[in-house]
């Protein structure tokens, strides 16, 4: 067994906690836990390994790893599923790395109440088996769906497909369990009570607890709202000639006041090339079609039978030919495996398969900048490729991106595949510096830099500050109030500047 850097002491304190076998301390098991899918910096891979793997299955557990690592200022990072794609689970600074993964149990099902309480290694297709009996689900529905976990969902603050019917991850979490960086457990929702949708006592807090990416202290359990399983579900694929008349017909479409719309997906050209050329799970469209809309709607029979025809006729009327039910049900189903992480792509000069990583920036943006936002976008992309020739541009999606309401701001994303093995510092700079350029044109169009990945990354994670204003200063005193020594998965959000000249010592700082 080759032991690890945190120390005979820690480990036989950890050991205490946990027992031997659900301490870590071999290599294998913590390069396993190094990366997320997105493109990894291979080249310095011994940057992120942690020191150590712990496997806690309790609150209490948690709660003393959590003293521990406070105690001796050692980094600690949660990994739940680790498909998050800005890094969150990355341990940039060593330490200990607490995997969820046994945490996956079901405390309360609550079918009076609608309520489900969970432990956050619990993922949503599992749950929702679980749940199928009951008549009732989960409705988080990312496309990462069959492999992400209740805890990484409410530490990227996720977005679901199905968001505009039932809402996205912050909607449904009701209340959670929380462990501190000092290791004080507190509750957060609506009231004293873990089943409120809608109290008005004091503060709201749980909100700050989305999104912090492991940086504000552990989801040991959480409580789920649950909707009744629909009784029906439509998806319908419009094809267009050209992109402005997909994202005309795309407004209309989300526009259209229908209760069961659960989302709108508008593809644009280089994204439908892309699937062409590309991908595994696609399923074959006319070659004249340029842009696709993809609708959802899901209810009960009473609500989607007329809704379905509403929406053929608004398709229809913005210029956009159904594709059929074969592509339309197919392609909506492939949703779950349509991210798969690809695994190679083609280089576009010769057509050579090269092993290649996946890389999706993300940022919320308004309906009426989409165009604008979207050009800029692929140019950007297009030098890089031009200059460094291992990147490549996988095209664009927006999805309707309100929850209840689907009209607002539009989760955007550009995708770009990258040949990961021909990283070095250079290109790694460079692919920073090309993810900083997009993120800029976000905040320069009024949006955000990220709706639902986060943004811990090098690259936008220098935006934060520009995006968020005087914010910024207000989330620094409340990381310093919460993680006094700095423990809680150090390196993220720019987390230092919060501890000015005094930034703890805790693990070897990123070169
Ligand atoms: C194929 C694919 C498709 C995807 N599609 C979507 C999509 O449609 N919508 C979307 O929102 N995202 C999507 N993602 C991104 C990713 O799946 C989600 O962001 C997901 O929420 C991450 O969950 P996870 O369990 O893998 O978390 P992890 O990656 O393990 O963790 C994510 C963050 O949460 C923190 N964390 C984990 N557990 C806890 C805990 N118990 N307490 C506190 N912090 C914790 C981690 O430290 C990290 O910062 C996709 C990813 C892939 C690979």
């Amino acid at each position: 067994m080759s032991r690890t850097s945190v120390g005979d002491a820690l480990y036989d304190e950890l050991v205490d906690i946990l027992g031997e076998e659900h301490v870590l301390p071999e290599v294998s098991a913590r390069t396993n836990r190094t990366r997320v899918p997105a493109p990894f910096p291979v080249h310095r891979w011994a940057d992120h390994v942690p020191d150590i793997v712990v496997l806690p299955s309790t609150t209490a557990e948690v709660v003393e790893i959590v003293k521990l690592a406070n105690r001796t200022r050692t980094p600690i990072v949660p990994r739940a599923a680790g498909t998050g794609l800005s890094d969150g689970a990355v341990p940039l600074r060593h330490g200990i790395l607490l995997d969820v993964k046994r945490m996956n149990r079901i405390r309360d099902l609550d079918l009076d109440n609608y309520t489900v309480t969970v432990q956050p290694g619990i993922n949503m297709l599992k749950l929702n088996q679980e749940l199928q009996p009951h008549g009732v689900f989960y409705p988080d529905d990312p496309a990462s769906y069959p492999c992400s976990m209740v805890g990484g969902r409410i530490g990227t603050s996720g977005w679901s497909l199905i968001g505009a019917r039932y809402g996205h991850t912050k909607d449904l979490v009701l209340s959670m369990e929380v462990v501190l960086p000092t290791g004080d457990v507190i509750e957060v929702g609506s009231g004293g009570g873990r089943k409120l949708r809608k109290a008005s006592t004091a503060l709201t807090l749980k909100e700050l607890f989305f999104g912090h990416q492991g940086t504000l202290g552990i989801t040991t359990e959480a409580t789920l709202g649950l909707v009744p399983r629909p009784e029906a579900e439509f998806a319908a694929f419009f094809a267009y000639p050209d992109y402005d008349t997909a994202y005309r017909s795309c407004g209309a479409l989300s526009k259209s006041g229908l209760a069961t719309l659960a989302g709108v997906v508008l593809f644009d050209e280089k994204k439908l090339e892309y699937l062409r050329r590309d991908d595994e799970a696609y399923i074959e469209q006319p070659h004249d079609v340029v842009a696709v809309n993809a609708v959802a709607l899901y209810g009960t029979e009473a609500e989607v039978v007329p809704a379905a025809r509403r929406i053929l006729e608004i398709g229809h009327e913005t210029g956009g030919r159904y594709l059929g039910d074969e592509v339309s049900q197919g392609d909506w189903a492939a949703r779950h495996d349509r991210y798969a992480i690809p695994l190679h792509g083609r280089l576009r000069d010769t057509g050579q398969v090269v092993p290649m990583s996946w890389h999706c920036e993300d940022a919320a943006i308004n309906y009426s900048e989409l165009p604008a936002v979207r050009e800029k976008w692929h140019a950007i992309a297009d030098r890089y490729i031009e200059k460094y020739g291992i990147f490549d541009d996988w095209g664009m999606f927006a999805y309707t991106n309100g929850s209840h309401q689907p009209y607002g701001d539009y989760l955007v994303e550009i995708d770009i595949g990258i040949w990961e093995q021909k990283l070095d510092d250079e290109t790694w700079t460079a692919w920073s510096e090309c993810k900083k350029e997009i993120a800029q044109v976000a905040i320069d169009h009024g949006g955000s830099i990220t709706a639902c990945h986060g943004a811990t990354r090098a690259g936008e994670v220098d935006l934060v500050p520009l995006e968020l204003g005087a914010t910024f200063e207000v989330m620094k005193s409340i990381k310093r109030m919460l993680d006094p020594n700095h423990v809680m998965n150090p390196g993220k959000y720019l987390f230092d500047q919060a501890y000015g000249e005094d930034v703890p010592d805790v693990g070897e700082q990123r070169p």
